[in-house]
């Protein structure tokens, strides 16, 4: 019997409740009932301060109230306003120059552009590959279009990251579709805080090269929704040059959001960016994805795009947003330290982890576990092949207190 009374399956499966939000809902219930030093909630995904506020760039926060009332109650056009279009890539990009030919979408948020992605260079039915680590959503994206997600295994028996796996998946399904999209989270890889190193990238390029060579098209999405909050940001953009190193069927692009980086989550801004080694192909890449933006939400809100124009468009400003980052990015990085000293110290094994706002745990039974410790008052998250803690929402202090409450339960 069908779970549903009017609506259609369509082949997906639709859980009752979204997992998280009822995770963090059971948290706020312990929270009314025994206080807010009782728990740690550390299931959301925005970055909170050491008192479960959510940080908001004070810089962006006053570039907002100056806005008239067009910019944000106008209509921006389908693909952004131009100086947005110009102002993201400087973002995305930061002092590289790509010698390729760059066009720059708007898109509700890093989702938006991984929507359109997908659904412009894979046909229905593809398998969309990625990490056997990754962000869920990009099972609900693939499959409200009639896509599936494919994985490799993310790390091998060393902790490194899985090259042979990756060549081996990119291989088989590049050969068995003719066409392959590929999503690569980095840096800061949401669960995990991996981040590809150079020498990582080498072997990525490698491996796509080598598959282009009997494919039709092979796309690479590099999702950097977290790239701003891993570290120095010149130091974490330097793998964009790797990318210009691929044959014509291969298009990199770019899912950029705006919603960690410049804490505007719930503006819904973002861009999908190309770069494609010839001028059609990058024309066809901006039709395209105009056309599906036309058709799934039209146009993107125009205040986020206004707000980032002015950034880019005064170097006054551009300095104070990064350096107010910069400051709010070192608390998070001292979460993250604390969190691997306090599991070394408690010998709790945890995925290879650079930087960002997650931490995962390997773990055979994580429901079990994740169910424990809520009993405890920690609220976390459970996925397939471990628990993932955001670091980016509780104190650093709650990140020394957290290695040592898993491991007990798992020893139970
Ligand atoms: N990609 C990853 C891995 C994420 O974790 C997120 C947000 O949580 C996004 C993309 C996109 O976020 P948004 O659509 O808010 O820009």
């Amino acid at each position: 019997m069908s779970d549903y009374i009017l609506a259609k399956q369509n082949g997906r499966k639709i859980p009752l409740e979204d997992k998280i939000f009822g995770i963090s809902n059971r948290a706020k219930k312990m929270i009314a009932e025994k206080g807010a030093g009782q728990v740690i909630n550390a299931t959301i995904g925005s970055l909170l301060d050491d008192d479960g506020n959510l940080v908001v760039l004070s810089s962006v926060a006053e570039a907002v109230k100056e806005l008239e009332p067009v910019d944000f109650a106008d209509y921006a056009p389908i693909g952004g306003i131009p100086q947005f279009r110009e102002a993201v890539k400087k973002a995305a990009f930061g002092s590289f120059q790509p010698k390729r030919f760059t066009e720059a979408v708007s898109t509700p948020g890093g989702t938006g552009a991984i929507r359109n992605a997908i659904a412009n260079y894979s046909e229905p039915g593809d398998k969309i590959l990625t990490s056997d680590w990754h962000w869920a959503p990009y099972n609900t994206i693939a499959g409200e279009m009639g896509r599936t997600i494919d994985t490799y295994r993310m790390f091998d028996e060393q902790g490194r990251f899985n090259g042979a796996a990756f060549a081996e998946k990119v291989e088989e399904l590049s050969e068995a579709q003719g066409s392959l999209v590929i999503i690569l989270n980095t840096p800061a890889h949401n669960p995990t805080g991996y981040s590809l190193t150079l020498e990582d990238w080498d072997r990525v390029m490698d491996s796509i090269k080598s598959a282009a060579v009997k494919a039709e098209s092979i796309v690479l999405l590099v999702d950097v929704a977290y790239i701003d909050f891993a570290g120095d940001e010149e130091e974490y953009r330097r793998f964009l040059p790797r990318l210009e190193a691929v044959p014509e069927n291969v298009l990199p692009i770019i899912a950029y959001s705006l919603s960690k980086t410049y804490t505007l989550y719930g503006t819904r801004c973002g861009a999908m960016i190309c770069m494609a080694q010839t001028e059609a192909i990058a024309a066809e890449f901006k039709r395209v994805c105009e056309f599906s933006s036309r058709g799934s939400w039209s146009n993107s809100a125009k205040l986020a795009q206004v707000i980032l124009s002015k950034i880019y468009g005064d170097p006054e400003l551009l300095k104070k947003v990064d350096q107010e980052r910069a400051g709010y990015r070192e608390m998070l990085i001292k979460r993250g330290r604390a969190f691997e000293e306090e599991a070394k110290k408690a010998d709790l094994e945890i995925v290879p982890f650079d930087a960002g706002f997650f931490v995962s745990i390997p773990c055979e039974r994580p429901d079990e576990i994740s169910k424990q410790l809520e009993n405890q008052g920690l609220f976390i998250v459970p996925l397939a092949k471990g628990l993932r803690v955001s670091i980016a929402s509780v104190s650093e202090a709650a990140c020394r207190k957290i290695p040592g409450m898993v491991k007990a339960a798992m020893e139970k």
